[in-house]
């Protein structure tokens, strides 16, 4: 794809699924709880669980970072002395490029701009965004579904001496979770991700289909979590008879193509990022 397509819409990718809980979990607040707990969760105004989309984009990040390596693809860790890859996430890694950056900036040729970025951001970058690039990803946040089932619980914790590991004598504290089996609906959307960062995003969507953990306390065993119902819409604008259809279509629900079971869509993706396809 030429570069400059880049900043064109071309392809649209929208993935939703089903995320449940399958042990207690909590996004918390670092605030007093409204069970006046010292350790809070995430509710909304009317009292029901979040489910923040940056949590989820977070968490997202991670899987993929972690399995770039098994695709071919970089992964900057956001360290670039750590991880070896050359990103500009790293903040002290673009201090050091900054005035290349700024130069490919007043250049005034999107080209030379986007080439300059593309060379300087790994692939995890590409697809979640840095300082110098959109993300191509988008996370909404979750749609609660078990409305009624979702009820703060408060536990008890104790306080751990850093050095001896052990409990201190009177220092107790509690903290609210949400209980488990909290199902939430969650989208993502991906705009002119190529077959490469559907590749690193699809291998994230089986590890999640197989479990995963999110939230606050996961060493505890709290968030436990796994997707069920996966579903791939999509549109390709470069297909004449699918641009066609989504310009004149009203029904946002219709604009989109089911691209089928989603687990063929995405092995066909990871078959080819494997091989190593485009970059
Ligand atoms: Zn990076």
């Amino acid at each position: 794809m030429p570069l400059i397509d880049e900043l064109k819409l071309s392809r649209r990718l929208q993935v939703t699924a089903r995320l449940v809980f399958d042990t207690a979990w909590r996004i918390g607040t670092g605030k007093e709880g409204i069970t006046s707990s010292d350790l809070g969760v995430l509710l909304d105004p009317v009292g029901k669980p979040v489910l923040p989309g940056s949590s989820l984009k977070g968490r997202l990040r991670g899987t993929c970072e972690g399995l770039a390596h098994a695709l071919n693809r970089t992964a900057c860790f956001l360290n670039v002395s750590a991880s070896g890859v050359n990103c500009v996430s790293d903040v002290e890694y673009y201090r050091q490029v900054k005035e290349e950056h700024t130069a490919a900036v007043r250049s005034g040729d999107p080209q030379e701009l986007l080439r300059w970025i593309n060379a300087h951001s790994c692939d995890v970058c590409k697809l979640f965004g840095s300082p110098t690039r959109a993300a191509r990803l988008r996370c909404a946040d979750g749609q609660l579904e078990t409305q009624d089932a979702a009820v703060v619980q408060v536990r008890d914790g104790v306080v751990l001496d850093r050095d001896s590991h052990t409990a201190v004598p009177r220092l107790k504290y509690d903290y609210e979770v949400l209980p488990a089996l909290t199902s939430f609906r969650i989208r993502f959307d991906l705009e002119n991700a190529n077959d490469t960062d559907e590749a690193l995003f699809g291998a994230a969507m089986f590890e999640w289909s197989a479990g995963g953990s999110l939230g606050g306390f996961t060493s505890r065993g709290l968030g436990r979590f796994h997707l069920e119902d996966v579903k791939v819409f999509g549109v390709n604008l470069e297909d004449p008879k699918e641009r066609v259809a989504y310009l004149t279509t009203t029904d946002p629900a219709k604009r989109l193509r089911d691209r089928g079971d989603w687990k063929t869509y995405f092995t066909g993706k990871i078959e080819s990022a494997s091989q190593g396809g485009e970059s």
